[in-house]
């Protein structure tokens, strides 16, 4: 995430941090999920914008956002709306959130960090599908029905629990049975 500052990105910077324009910027910062590929991607950032980053301590430090908002680079607005709205049960962020307008792909950066990956995969880390094919990977005790389904069982036509995207639901022995996805390998 943090890395050498380049000399493109100190020009553009003229070496103050892109947070608080007012201590020296001492490194990039990435704003994820890209990468200190290009200076696009990154801010220029001192010591003690990074160490609260870090942190993620909050406080009244970050009202230098107010300002930093307003920078034309993507990467500056994307990771001043991230810190904004991870304090944004505070009134001053909030005000700052809703009084910009940023463009939409920059938003969804700055969000992008907040969204949790909620698809299914298993134990291989491959995502499941409605419909896919598993096999068991470890022999289960089915609760309530008093069988065992061994390991290498095969359940097909599978049916993604929606709101938990730990479990699954399959048909073994013809009953319906919620199987957790660390436990399976899908086919094919
Ligand atoms: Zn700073």
């Amino acid at each position: 995430m943090k890395s050498t500052i380049s000399v493109k990105l100190q020009e553009r910077c003229d070496s103050l941090c892109e947070l608080c324009s007012t201590e020296k910027a001492t490194a990039a910062f990435a704003v994820s999920p890209k990468d200190n590929d290009k200076i696009e991607n990154e801010v220029a950032i001192c010591e003690h914008c990074y160490s609260l980053i870090e942190s993620n301590v909050s406080g009244n430090h970050w009202q230098c956002l107010a300002g930093s908002i307003w920078n034309t680079e993507p990467s500056v607005q994307a990771l001043s709306y991230r810190i904004l709205y991870s304090l944004k049960e505070n009134e001053w962020a909030n005000e700052i959130l809703t009084s910009v307008e940023l463009d939409e792909t920059v938003v969804t950066w700055a969000l992008s960090a907040f969204q949790k990956a909620a698809i299914h995969v298993d134990s291989n880390g491959t995502e499941l599908l409605n419909g896919d094919t598993i096999v068991l990977t470890q022999g289960l005790n089915v609760k309530g029905v008093n069988f065992m389904a061994p390991k290498g069982t095969i359940v097909k036509k599978i049916h993604l629990v929606a709101d938990n995207h730990e479990q699954i639901e399959g048909k073994v022995n013809e009953q319906t049975i919620v199987i957790l996805t660390k436990f399976v390998r899908k086919q094919g």
